[in-house]
């Protein structure tokens, strides 16, 4: 198959990559080095997807490095962050990032453990990769652009990608690196695409000889971060990717006991579709978190610790997690008591904003259109009253706390209406707990 013509391909690009990109072949192109866009762009351009992100390649000549490349893209202008460990450098433009990579080989020391990277043909670079149809590159140099060469496809993809199949490179894939099996759950109900029978039965064969025992909860849980991220990104329903996951037994293998709970399947497809629409924009940077809890809630508090323990998960947002159902069925009885909008102000605006989604996700259907309500409309209202106008009405310390909290649950309920009818309630509240104390 062709390449497409690069102006085609920049422009279902980002906006804010083009720049970078273009800078990137122009600075590869003077000293003939050879650039590929590589891995999920090109699957996303060849499914007429939106493309998200942006990943070069580079083949370059003995004694340069893609650090060096990058300065000069740069030119002191961009920020450029090294991963030594990958050899790969991210550059950082305004509003958009650009990962740039060298050819490399990859070998594993032991199952489940990081990979030595080593430097490597185009060739090898794309063998390394977890499915065919991630392992496509289009070549974007000077040189190929003049001859339109084809998409270099050395693993069968193209045939995959039309097959909608996810297929892993060689039969000790997931022995190698058991996350692509995480990776393959978020990715197939994405696409569309599912697991081949030669992977699943790679996958059977990885379960049956512990491979995934000697992953790290670390990498387990950026795993995590990513497919629940997803749906966030995305409007797609975390629940599909955690059947799948269930069903190949995955999660029993991550700790003994883990499962999908059919309870939890409805607030999971909730919290997918909550996400791109108000009142939670897409992209929450720890969504993660609030769909951690909508899963685990279901099941037993030692099982959920246990699995919080084997995710590497602790701190403020393991505690979000495992103290969830406790507070949700709390807060929900809370909820059936608060009489009128200030009330339900009261209770919400003391709730985290993960613990919110994942209460909204779970919550019974009038609940859950308080809480929606709440977070559209009144949580941003502010009273037209502020804390200076009651230091100087000669307010200070907790009263002036009080005050204010009585404000606003007036304001949302509607008691109060104007800037004017506010002070005055102030006046009153302020003269009322001065003639008690
Ligand atoms: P997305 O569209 O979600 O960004 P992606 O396929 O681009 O999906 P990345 O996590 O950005 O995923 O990874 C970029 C590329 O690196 C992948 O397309 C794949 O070729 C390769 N890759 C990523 N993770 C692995 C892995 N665990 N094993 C092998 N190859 C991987």
């Amino acid at each position: 198959m062709r390449s497409p013509a690069l102006t085609d391909l920049l422009r279902t690009l980002p906006e804010a990559s083009v720049e970078l990109v273009r800078r990137v072949l122009a600075c590869a192109d003077t000293r003939r080095q050879r650039v590929y866009l590589v891995g999920g762009p090109v699957r996303d351009w060849l499914m007429g997807r939106r493309l998200r992100d942006v990943d070069l390649t580079v083949e370059l000549h003995k004694g340069e490095d893609a650090t060096e490349l990058a300065h000069r893209v740069s030119a002191g202008k961009l920020r450029v962050r090294v991963h030594e460990r990958f050899g790969t450098v991210t550059l950082q433009g305004t509003g958009a990032a650009l990962d740039l990579a060298t050819v490399r080989r990859e070998q594993y020391a032991r199952d489940g453990a990081l990979p030595t990277v080593e430097e490597g043909t185009l060739e090898e670079d794309l063998r390394r990769r977890d499915f065919s149809v991630n392992a496509l590159a289009i070549p974007l140099s000077a040189a190929a652009r003049a001859r339109r060469v084809g998409i270099v496809d050395v693993t069968g993809g193209l045939e995959d990608l039309e097959a909608r199949s996810l297929r892993i490179l060689h039969a000790r894939s997931f022995h190698d690196d058991p996350t692509r099996a995480l990776r393959a759950a978020r990715l197939a109900p994405r696409l569309g695409f599912t697991l081949s029978r030669h992977s699943r039965a790679a996958l059977r064969a990885a379960l049956r000889d512990g491979a995934f025992g000697a992953v790290s909860g670390d990498r387990l849980r950026r795993e995590w971060v990513k497919l629940f991220g997803d749906a966030a990104g995305q409007g797609l329903d975390p629940a599909r990717s955690l059947r799948l996951l269930h069903d190949w037994h995955v999660l029993g293998a991550l700790e003994p006991g883990l499962e999908l709970d059919g309870r939890a399947v409805t607030p999971l497809r909730r919290l997918g579709r909550a996400l791109v629409e108000p009142p939670w924009p897409a992209g929450q940077r720890r969504v993660w978190v609030a769909g951690m809890a909508a899963w685990l809630a279901p099941l037993r508090a030692p099982l959920r610790r246990r699995v919080l323990a084997r995710l590497a998960i602790s701190g403020d947002q393991a505690t979000r997690i495992s103290e969830f159902p406790r507070r949700r069925d709390a807060w929900l009885r809370a909820l059936e008591r608060a009489r009128g909008r200030g009330a339900v102000d009261l209770l919400l605006s003391g709730c985290d904003e993960e613990s919110l989604l994942a209460l909204h996700a779970w919550a019974p259907p009038a609940a859950r259109r308080r809480i929606a309500r709440w977070a559209v409309e009144d949580r941003g209202r502010r009273v037209p009253v502020t804390g200076d106008d009651l230091m100087a009405m000669g307010l200070t310390g907790p009263v002036l706390g009080r005050v204010l909290e009585r404000l606003r649950v007036a304001w949302l309920d509607g008691s109060v209406r104007t800037r004017e009818e506010a002070l005055v309630l102030a006046h009153e509240i302020s003269r009322r707990s001065r003639s008690k104390s």
